[in-house]
């Protein structure tokens, strides 16, 4: 109910968009698929998964010969929800935090006011709401601001926070974070890191040292590479998954603000286009407005 309160915008403007492309039209034709490209595109799925999904589109007009626009939505649907089955875990309603590697460590990346921060802080309450233990880590040591709201969010969920001076080694903030959490029994570790894109060699060498530090306390950390994406900046998150993947091994994705946007589309592209598990998103600014990502009914949202 919640996801499709949040998604209302995506939904109504995908599926507005969608009834323009194929007005007045009984079947799928050229200039029904060049309306439709215009919407995917507009919706932010981005042009090469948006070219993909018209190819295979054709491929069923070709195929199938007639295909009336009445059908195009079920088709769309359907290709939508394979593409992300590609990538996606996205069939769980819940994520369960593995309980033979203890502490799980998360590292978190994203650049500032992407929601990194609330993103954490929502699931460390997700996380302690489930009974486990959780510690978090201020690494992103580069701005004050982000140390404190951190600590806004520690106070709010009521865990530990491990942090240090503003300015000091990232590194040693996860390694004395690391050191914390397994003193405490932690169950998870939520470590918060680079929050700026200065150049990709230095993004690169600052987490991996981040990693490197980490591995001497914990030595499979950290288990989860989790990149915070802000879904309503279109292109830009598309730039940002390209800097963070080629810094390092982002192995899951979380993307906010979907509440705020009519682009929606965007999570499809960046699904396919890095081939990256979407496993959050993010639909207000509120503790319990982060869901754990499911393919079907983000689907559905767009056109029930
Ligand atoms: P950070 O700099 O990446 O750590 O960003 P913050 O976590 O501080 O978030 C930046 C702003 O975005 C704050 O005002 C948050 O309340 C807001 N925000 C974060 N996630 C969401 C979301 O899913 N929806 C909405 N509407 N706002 C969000």
């Amino acid at each position: 109910e919640t996801l499709d309160k949040g998604l209302e915008k995506s939904k109504t403007s995908f599926l507005g968009k969608l009834g323009k492309a194929v007005a007045g039209k009984s079947k799928v034709d050229d200039e029904v698929l060049d309306n439709l490209e215009e919407v995917l595109v507009t919706s932010d799925v981005g042009v090469d998964t948006t070219l993909k999904i018209i190819e295979r589109i054709e491929e069923r007009v070709s195929r199938d010969k007639y295909l009336g626009t009445e059908e195009l939505n079920t088709i769309l649907r359907e290709e939508i929800a394979g593409l992300l089955s590609e990538t996606n875990v996205g069939e769980e309603s819940e994520f369960v935090v593995p309980t033979d590697k203890k502490p799980y460590v998360i590292m978190v990346v994203g650049v500032n006011g992407v929601g990194k921060t609330t993103t954490i802080g929502k699931l460390a309450h997700q996380f302690k709401s489930q009974g486990l233990k959780v510690v978090l880590g201020a690494a992103d040591t580069f701005r004050a601001a982000a140390i404190d709201q951190l600590q806004v969010w520690a106070d709010r969920v009521d865990v530990p926070i491990i942090k240090q001076q503003m300015g000091s080694d990232p590194a040693s903030v996860a390694f004395d974070t690391l050191n914390s959490a397994v003193a405490e029994g932690a169950d998870v570790v939520l470590v918060d890191t680079a929050g700026r894109l200065h150049n990709k060699v230095n993004l690169m060498n600052e987490l991996s040292k981040v990693k490197r530090v980490m591995q001497k306390v914990v030595p499979d950390a950290p288990h989860d590479v989790l990149l915070v994406l802000d879904g309503s900046t279109g292109q830009n998150a598309f730039e940002q998954a390209k800097q963070f993947t080629k810094a390092t091994e982002v192995s899951s994705l979380a993307v906010t603000k979907l509440d705020g946007t009519a682009k929606g589309g965007v999570v499809i592209g960046i699904s396919d286009q890095f081939q990256i598990p979407v496993r959050y998103i993010g639909v207000g600014e509120g503790i319990d407005d982060l869901q754990v990502f499911n393919k079907y009914e983000f689907v559905d949202s767009f056109f029930k």
